[in-house]
Parts: structure tokens; C-alpha cells; sequence
């Protein structure tokens, strides 16, 4: 009998013909958070980890992987033989403290000599037998007793742990994250890796109006989302000159607007450039005059690549309530300006019209200064491992 740890995917096993990349990135990145603590093998229905080192460490690490929904400690048996199950799970209730339990049996190798339900009441017997003052609970038991029998071995398993579901991360292809300093777009960051996108992130600075404490801020956030992805790709431009630019020659009530169409279309280009499929941010419907419907559209018409925008129907306490849960809620709103809180107006259109971003862009050199930013991108990979870094300091 060997102790390993049994992994369910939940959704993933509905994946049909692309199963195996599914599951080859899952095996990918569970083995990038463990590094060598364990093995790793799989089938179509459940991953298992051997020759755990450490099961804390372990469980710790895996329960931050996106595609894993279930975690089980269990035991894998030398065969399926019913004698086999039954000697071990003797062996294993010795040491458990529990007054009601059910056992649960599940046969992927359909042409074994029992039917699941008799596995399950022979094996019911054996526990009572083998335990004083003790019931069955079918509705609500202390501990549920799984066993799968499959073709040539069989494994036991008593306790459950949720993982946090969704698809492995980079399953999907990767997308550009607009990564501000504020709580909603490493919400947004962090549910879009859920759906298995790796993320880059793109941060627009404008120094000297904003500060060096601003940009420490970003990249604590993009660290902090480390956590579900390895390592992150942070694209830091600077917007100073296009911001001043736009301030001295745009009327304005529609800065915000102009910026924003400028911050699109920088982050499309750098998108494409990192292999990019789509951009995300964290634009939720109505929340400032920049994010009306009239806004989102004029703004979103300057680009052609896909803009996923994942808490756009989130009310701002829902996204609160997810940025405490993925802690990125403290650092949020750590106090240091944003480039585009510097150069707010009093009154930002609300409806603006693409007809007068189009005239009012020939006041400034729309292609010049999105070259020139380009031109000065400096990215930096940012891991998890500084974290851990950070901590012992
Ligand atoms: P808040 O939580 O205060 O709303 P926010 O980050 O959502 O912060 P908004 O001004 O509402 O700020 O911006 C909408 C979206 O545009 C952000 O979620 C982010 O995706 C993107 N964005 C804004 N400013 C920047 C920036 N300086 N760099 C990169 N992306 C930005
Ligand atoms: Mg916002």
C-alpha cells in the first residue's frame, strides 16, 4: 500500500478530443509549483502524485493550481481483490475517530467480480465488524470511505479537499493584462487565469507624476498573482510624454477618453509582439464616465484584437469580496497615485463621439508617440520566488 495524493479535474474531463494538452499543461504546471517533491503520473480521469516528500508542502502549493477541483489524500493498493481492499481498509481505520461513515465505490474496470453497491456493503460490514459503537450515515457520515477499483489495483481515500477549479493555466493561449495599481484589474488578471489564459501585464507609468512607490505597488500585485501562474511578464511603458502631450492640446473633457484610446493601442501592439491573443482589463460597466457603454465602445474602436473585460458585470463590493479572497486587496489601495488620476478632469465626457477623438488626435502625433513609447518598453519577469525572498527579509 502506498500513500499518494489523488487529483480530480472536474470540468477538464468534459474535454473531449484536446484532453491530453489539458492535462500535459496541468502535469506542467503542478510540477513547476512542486519542482521535484513528488512524481507525477495520470489518466483521463485523475491525476496522482508519488513519493510525496512533504504532504504539506505539497497540498499547499497545488491547492493555488487553476484546473485542479478536487484534492484527495488516498492509498493506492497492490491489486483490486477484495481481500486486498479489505485488509488494508482495516489496517487504515485502526487510528480514525469516528462514530458514523459510509463507504462509496466506484469501478472503472466495469467487468469486476462484484457490483460497486456490493463492494460498498461488504465493505460497510468489514468496518463494522472491525469498530466498536459505531453506525452507518448515508445522508450526512463523520467520514466517507471512497474506494475505485480499477483494472489492476484499487485505492482508498477518506478525506476531501476543494481545489480552485477552472482550467490549467496557459491552456487557453496567453493574454495582455492591463494591470493598473487599482483592485479591479488583478481581479480581473486573476479571472482570466482561472479560464486558463496565461497572462503578461502591461503598466502605463508617468514619471515623474507618478511615483517609483506607484510602480513597486504594480509589481507587488503582478507578484501576488505569481501565486497561480509561475512567473509573470510585466511590460512597464512609459506614458509621459504621450499624457503631457494629450494635456496641452486636447480639450479637457476628453482626456481621459484620448488616454485611453492611446493605452489600447500601445497595448495591442505589445500584445501582438508576445504572442497575445487577447487583452484584459478590469473596465466594469458604469463605474467611472470612462467606462459607460458610449465610452467602452469609442475607446474599444480603436483596436481590433479581442478585449475580455472580467468583472465588467461585478458590482464593485463583488470585486472588493474577490480581491480580499486572491489578496491583492491591501496592497490595492496602498495610497500612490495612478497616471490617470493625475491628469483627471473636473467633468470627463461621458458620451464621448469617436468623430471628435478623430479630430481631436490630429492635434497630437498619434503615430510618432506610440512609436516612441515602444521604443522605451522595459519588461521585467516577475516570480514568485522574490516573494519567498521578501518573506525571509
Ligand atoms: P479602480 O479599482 O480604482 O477602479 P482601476 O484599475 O479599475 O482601479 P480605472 O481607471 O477604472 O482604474 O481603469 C480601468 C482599467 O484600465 C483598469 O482596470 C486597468 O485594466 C486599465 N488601466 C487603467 N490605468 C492603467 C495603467 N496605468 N496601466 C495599465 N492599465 C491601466
Ligand atoms: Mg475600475
Amino acid at each position: 500500500m502506498e500513500k499518494i495524493i489523488i487529483i480530480k479535474y472536474g470540468e477538464l474531463s468534459t474535454k473531449k478530443d484536446n484532453i491530453n494538452f489539458f492535462l500535459s499543461t496541468l502535469k506542467d504546471n503542478i510540477k513547476n509549483v512542486i519542482n521535484d517533491d513528488c512524481d507525477i503520473k495520470y489518466d483521463r480521469g485523475r491525476m496522482f502524485l508519488y513519493n510525496v516528500l512533504n504532504y504539506d508542502k505539497v497540498l499547499n502549493k497545488i491547492k493555488n493550481v487553476f484546473g485542479i477541483h478536487e484534492i484527495n489524500i488516498g492509498y493506492k493498493l497492490d491489486d483490486n481483490k477484495l481481500s486486498t481492499i479489505e485488509n488494508s481498509l482495516k489496517g487504515l481505520i485502526k487510528d480514525k475517530d469516528f462514530k458514523t461513515f459510509k463507504v462509496e465505490t466506484k469501478r472503472s474496470y466495469k467487468k469486476y467480480e462484484m457490483t460497486s453497491m456490493e463492494v460498498s456493503k461488504y465493505l460497510g460490514g468489514v468496518v463494522l465488524k472491525n469498530k466498536e459503537n459505531i453506525s452507518v450515515d448515508v445522508h450526512n457520515p463523520e467520514i466517507l470511505i471512497n474506494v475505485e477499483i480499477r483494472s489492476d489495483y484499487a485505492y482508498i481515500y477518506f478525506d476531501k479537499e476543494n481545489g480552485i477549479g477552472g482550467y490549467p493555466v496557459g491552456s487557453l493561449g496567453k493574454g495582455l493584462l492591463m494591470l493598473s495599481g487599482g483592485i479591479d484589474s488583478p481581479v480581473a488578471g486573476y479571472l482570466s487565469m482561472k479560464r486558463g489564459v496565461r497572462i503578461e501585464a502591461v503598466y502605463f507609468e508617468s514619471p515623474p507624476h507618478t511615483s517609483v512607490a506607484a510602480k513597486n505597488k504594480v509589481m507587488s500585485l503582478a507578484r501576488i498573482l505569481t501565486k497561480y501562474s509561475n512567473y509573470i511578464k510585466l511590460h512597464i511603458v512609459n506614458f509621459t510624454e504621450i499624457q503631457e502631450s494629450i494635456y496641452k492640446n486636447i480639450p479637457h473633457k476628453y482626456l481621459i477618453t484620448i488616454m485611453r484610446r492611446m493605452m489600447y493601442r500601445i497595448s495591442e501592439k505589445i500584445a501582438h509582439k508576445n504572442n497575445c491573443k487577447i487583452i484584459i482589463n478590469g473596465e466594469s460597466i458604469g463605474q467611472v464616465a470612462s467606462q459607460t457603454l458610449t465610452s467602452i465602445s469609442c475607446i474599444n474602436s480603436v483596436i481590433n484584437m479581442p478585449v475580455i473585460r472580467p468583472v465588467a458585470c461585478l458590482d464593485k463590493l463583488e470585486i472588493i469580496d474577490l480581491a480580499r479572497n486572491i489578496d491583492t486587496y491591501d496592497t490595492s489601495i496602498l495610497p500612490y497615485e495612478d497616471c490617470c488620476t493625475i491628469f483627471v478632469p473636473e467633468h470627463p465626457v461621458i458620451n464621448p463621439s469617436i468623430e471628435k477623438c478623430i479630430e481631436y488626435e490630429k492635434l497630437i502625433d498619434v503615430d510618432n508617440l506610440i512609436e516612441n513609447a515602444l521604443k522605451n518598453v522595459e519588461t521585467i519577469k516577475i516570480e514568485e520566488k522574490e516573494n519567498k525572498f521578501n518573506d525571509v527579509l
